[in-house]
């Protein structure tokens, strides 16, 4: 799954494009996001730094975060908001800071419709989405003429802030989709009931925005391209509602894909990349402006071959911009290969706006918090070893000798990567080759000397001279202390995705962690006594899997229930001591997604159980003190990890400065996120 990239050309990707009457130096944009930075103390400035750094890194426009147009419309209480001309001064310091390395910056205008996290909650009509506890009232027609004229006023604040141009926001299930479609619109008079009467929001929307802001500002029409819900659009649907924008005054058409309440995961891990072209494909052959493909692009690979093919001609990337302010820079400078890859894991930026935290990137710590790092060198440069090459020490490594440190990389293994190895054979997962990729070009770049096969000792490292030794050692797999833990049928999760063993038909999972979600996962997808294959991201497979209908014929393109049960190879029952709802730890935006994958495999899970034994027939368990045999011809262990911390110690009684970071230093919260985190940390504190 590693991609080569780096040494092809990207002609399409690099020419400038006329949209209305701005021209893009390149058609590559950062797609909107709700970074929640606005919402921190002294955010404006936060966001300011944040967006400059990705205008100096070249991409051919930015679009922010959804602001709404009036109270109604936002969010959540608090949340991002343009109405008032005060607001509009204060957000001329996003502006300016774009315009000062060139760059192009539109405001995105977002109702919530009745997604709104709020009490006046408002939709085209009162049906109440399963994804909010608020219901909606239904709009009046003068509240539907008022929020028109709220959208033109934002806009025209937006003109006087500085902004290129505005984003209308009518994606994800969002106030305007509400209105296109009949499972969310059930009125009867003009703005409701026909197909014309339905789209004539978003076309009043962009008409007069367009009539108050003048030829010059840009407007871009943000179009479901595909609902994924019972009773969305079509696609000739869709076709028509595409015309009328355009012809309203539309200058660039962008793509959304899936409501937020779709059981159709659209960005996470498990979907492919282009899973989606088809989408902005159609629309590309029914209008005349330019079209954005979204949603699952993250290389500038996949991004050339898109436009190259014809099926756009602009590229949305939201989350590669996160991952890597300089991704435009480095593919016009013929760097693409340095490019640090969004993949695609959400766990760093938006399961942490979901739970009400800012954004940042799993693989750039440093994104939104632009501020509390220093890009310059350190102040004296320092003979350093970092002991343990995976994502922690990869990162402490790479960071430390950016900065000027000579740094020595010790891995027990005979490659880097730790536990990433593992987590690439999980279905989807494959995305992490592009941190294992991009870490090994760093650390050859900055001239790390990398020493495979290599488990220093504290003398060893003292021979050696260094001043400091950053511990990354990782973690080693726990062992249960299980009468029969012994038996042959009992395989570690860590051989197990390392393709070192096999399971059979009958598998038992003790521990129902995020490892046994995984492990689970990925046994549904490969057969017994098979061995591992790479696991490929097969776009047709994936439609296949979630009833999606890539022709969109049917209604909302969907062509049956996306949870329908599904064969598995295999009889799987995960367990866990704890009463608790397993998996209850999984990633906000992603659980969902395992949980329904397994569930449709009919995977069994059990809490609250006592481990008996382990023996010929299988896994003997006590369930409310009831003896029962879980009938297994393989057991997989997944009952979490213990650090290896032991050359920490060793280090700290023999006074040599010593930092222990990532599993080492807590293997209860193993996680790539914080293990990144604190390794590029470490290396900025050397
Ligand atoms: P984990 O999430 O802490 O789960 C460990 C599991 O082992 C629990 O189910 C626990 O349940 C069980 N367990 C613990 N001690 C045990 C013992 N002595 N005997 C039997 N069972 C025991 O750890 P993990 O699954 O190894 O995951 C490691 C980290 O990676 C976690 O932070 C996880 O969130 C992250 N991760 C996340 C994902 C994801 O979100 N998709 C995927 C992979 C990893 P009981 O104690 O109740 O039995
Ligand atoms: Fe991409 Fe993960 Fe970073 Fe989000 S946290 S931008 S999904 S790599």
């Amino acid at each position: 799954m590693t991609s080569n990239f780096g040494t092809s050309h990207y002609p399409n990707l690099l020419s400038p494009l006329r949209a209305g009457r701005t021209t893009l130096r390149n058609r590559m944009i950062m797609g909107s996001m709700h970074t929640r930075l606005d919402m921190e103390e002294n955010g404006l400035h936060k966001m300011a730094v944040f967006l400059a750094e990705r205008a100096k890194g070249e991409v051919g426009l930015i679009i922010t975060g959804g602001y709404a147009p009036n109270t109604a419309g936002l969010i959540e209480p608090g949340g991002p908001i343009l109405t008032e001309h005060a607001q509009a001064r204060e957000l001329q310091r996003i502006t300016d800071a774009v315009h000062r390395h060139d760059g192009k910056v539109c405001l995105q205008i977002l109702h919530s419709g009745r997604y709104a996290r709020q009490q006046e909650c408002l939709g085209p009509s009162d049906i109440r989405s399963r994804i909010n506890k608020f219901p909606p009232r239904a709009m009046s027609i003068a509240e539907i003429e008022q929020t028109i004229s709220d959208y033109v006023r934002c806009a025209m604040l937006a003109k006087e802030a500085g902004f290129d141009g505005v984003e209308i926001m009518g994606s994800e299930g969002y106030l305007i989709n509400e209105f296109t479609v009949l499972r969310t619109n059930d009125r009867s008079d003009e703005w409701g009931g026909s197909e014309e009467n339905r789209h004539r929001l978003p076309v009043e929307l962009v008409r007069r925005t367009r009539a108050a802001t003048g030829p010059e500002f840009l407007i871009i029409y943000r179009i479901s391209a595909a609902d994924l819900v019972e009773g969305g659009a079509t696609g000739e649907e869709i076709d028509r509602l595409a015309r009328r924008v355009e012809m309203a005054g539309a200058d660039i058409l962008n793509t959304g894909i899936g409501w937020h309440e779709a059981r159709v995961p659209t960005i996470a891990y498990p979907i492919p990349r282009a899973a989606w072209r088809f989408a902005a494909a159609r629309l590309k052959r029914v209008v005349g402006i330019p079209v954005v493909a979204s949603n699952r692009v993250n290389t500038p690979d996949i991004a050339e071959a898109i436009l190259a093919a014809g099926d756009s001609d602009l590229i949305s990337m939201a989350r590669p911009m996160l991952a890597d302010p300089h991704f435009a820079r480095k593919v016009r400078e013929g760097n693409a290969g340095k490019i640090n890859v969004c993949i695609a894991c959400n766990q760093a930026c938006l399961d942490l706006i979901f739970s009400d935290r800012s954004a940042t990137c799993l693989v750039n710590p440093r994104a939104c918090r632009e501020t509390e790092f220093d890009d310059g060198p350190a102040a004296r440069a320092r003979k350093v070893a970092v002991v343990g090459a995976g994502a922690a020490g990869l990162a402490a490594a790479a960071e430390a000798s950016r900065r000027g440190h000579k740094v020595t990389l010790f891995e027990a293994a005979d490659r880097i990567g730790g536990q990433i190895n593992l987590a690439r054979a999980v279905p989807g997962k494959a995305e992490f080759d592009e941190m294992l990729r991009y870490y090994s070009g760093q650390i050859s770049d900055g001239g790390v000397e990398l020493r495979l096969n290599a488990s220093p000792g504290a003398d060893d490292l003292r021979k050696e001279a260094f001043e400091a030794v950053v511990v990354a050692s990782g973690v080693d797999p726990r062992t249960p202390d299980i009468v029969g833990i012994d038996h042959p049928k009992v395989v570690s999760y860590a051989d197990l995705l390392a393709g070192k063993r096999n399971a059979g038909r009958r598998v038992a999972i003790i521990g129902a962690g995020g490892i046994g979600f995984d492990v689970a996962e990925y046994l549904c997808h490969s057969q017994p006594g098979e061995a591992p294959k790479a696991r490929g991201m097969d776009v047709a497979e994936f439609h296949a899997e979630w009833n999606v209908d890539a022709s969109l014929a049917e209604s909302g393109g969907l062509k049956g229930d996306p949870l329908a049960p599904r064969q598995s190879p295999r009889e799987i029952t995960m367990l866990q001591r704890k009463a608790t709802r397993p998996g209850a730890n999984l990633g906000v935006s992603t659980g969902w997604i395992l949980r329904s994958s397994l569930a449709k495999r009919n995977v069994r899970i059990m809490a609250g159980v006592v481990y008996e034994r382990i023996d010929d027939r299988g896994l003997h368990v006590l369930i409310e003190g009831v003896p029962q045999v879980i009938e297994a011809d393989t057991i997989v262990i997944c009952a979490g990890q213990q650090s290896n911390r032991g050359l920490f110690d060793e280090l700290k009684s023999a006074g040599i400065e010593a930092h222990i970071i990532g599993g080492a230093k807590e293997a209860a919260e193993l996680d790539a996120m914080r293990a990144v985190d604190e390794g590029v940390r470490i290396g900025q504190a050397l």
